[in-house]
């Protein structure tokens, strides 16, 4: 049996300050040039702000240039790249100690075949022809003495900031109740499953009933009610780092539906200004049923009468 499957990639876009070592590094990789630190008797490339062995603190008076060759001290061989490494066809991942540093830069090797690795091999950069000030200006080492690639100018500004997109990207199984669930969520509806033991209700896209470990299915489903009552709230007041796209200040909260003992966390409640979201407040679920298939927007009132239970605070599951 094939399980279906569904992709999802959670992203962490955000910038970060370099600082006058890490800086002046990146500046210099814009230049064609590595920078190592000197800390006592030896250099450290790439450079730190405090020595690792020592926690010594280090000063940008005291970078030195090295390299641009180097001698590989140990690789390891990518077979098949990935979209996220640095090259498309097989390479080498290397710890390279470049000429006049006492430590190594980890970087990719275009030697072309693993034949041609070796631990103790001259590799020198090849350099892209436009560089921002990242680590990837190098676009790889290639076998020898000399540097190859390159050209243009450097940065005419100092780089002192550097951005990060990392990003993860997963596949998960559907379950056959998950998919129940989205076909239901699909024409407006809410599908729950009703544990034949206890009687408790769960969210449609639940597998068992955590109290009984009895397995949920198809045969136990009910059409969840469209009205409910908040029981908790957040406001979420958004941080404007890059890449946030909120702007004010708006709500989430938790909705316990009508009938059913079942709670719909960290819902969107619409038309209702922050200060005015309360527990108690009665609301109904809004759809969005201009496409194929209805979508959620969110929560708004009934225009009913508050609930007033002290014990609905209780209730965020
Ligand atoms: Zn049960």
């Amino acid at each position: 049996m094939t399980t279906a499957s569904r992709q999802a990639t959670i992203r962490f876009p955000y910038k970060r300050s370099l600082g006058p070592v890490m800086g002046a590094f990146m500046t210099a990789l814009t230049e064609q040039r590595f920078l190592g630190i000197r800390s006592g008797d030896r250099v450290i490339c790439p450079p730190r702000e405090w020595d690792p062995d020592t926690a010594a603190d280090l000063s940008a008076d005291d970078l030195v240039e090295v390299g641009p060759a180097g001698t590989v001290e140990s690789w390891t061989w990518v077979a098949a790249p990935g979209a996220a490494h640095p090259l498309d066809r097989p390479f080498a991942f290397a710890l390279i100690r470049l000429d006049g540093a006492d430590t190594t830069l980890l970087h990719a090797v275009d030697a072309g075949a693993i034949d041609v690795m070796a631990t103790g091999m001259r590799v020198a950069p090849r350099w892209k022809a436009e560089r921002t000030g990242h680590i990837t200006d190098v676009d790889a080492f290639v076998p020898g003495e000399t540097p190859e690639g390159g050209g243009g100018a450097g940065a005419e500004e100092p780089v002192t900031m550097m951005e990060y997109d990392a990003a993860i990207t997963y596949t998960l199984p559907i379950t056959p109740n998950e998919a129940r669930d989205a076909e239901w969520v699909a024409q407006g509806r809410f599908l729950g499953l009703q544990c034949p033991v206890c009687g408790r209700t769960y969210l449609g896209s639940r597998g068992y009933c955590p109290v009984d470990a009895v397995e949920l299915g198809a045969e136990h489903e009910v059409e969840l009610p469209q009205r409910g009552t908040i029981t908790n709230f957040t406001i979420v007041t958004p941080v404007q780092y890059p890449g946030q796209t909120e702007t004010d200040p708006f709500p989430r909260v938790h909705v316990l539906l009508d009938e059913h003992d079942v709670v719909l966390g960290y819902q969107n409640l619409i038309e209702v200004p922050v200060e005015e979201v309360r527990v108690g407040l009665r609301v109904q679920a809004m759809w969005d049923t201009t496409g194929d298939a209805a979508e959620l927007e969110g929560w708004i009132p009934t225009g009913e009468a508050d609930v007033e239970d002290p014990d609905l605070v209780n209730r965020i599951c």
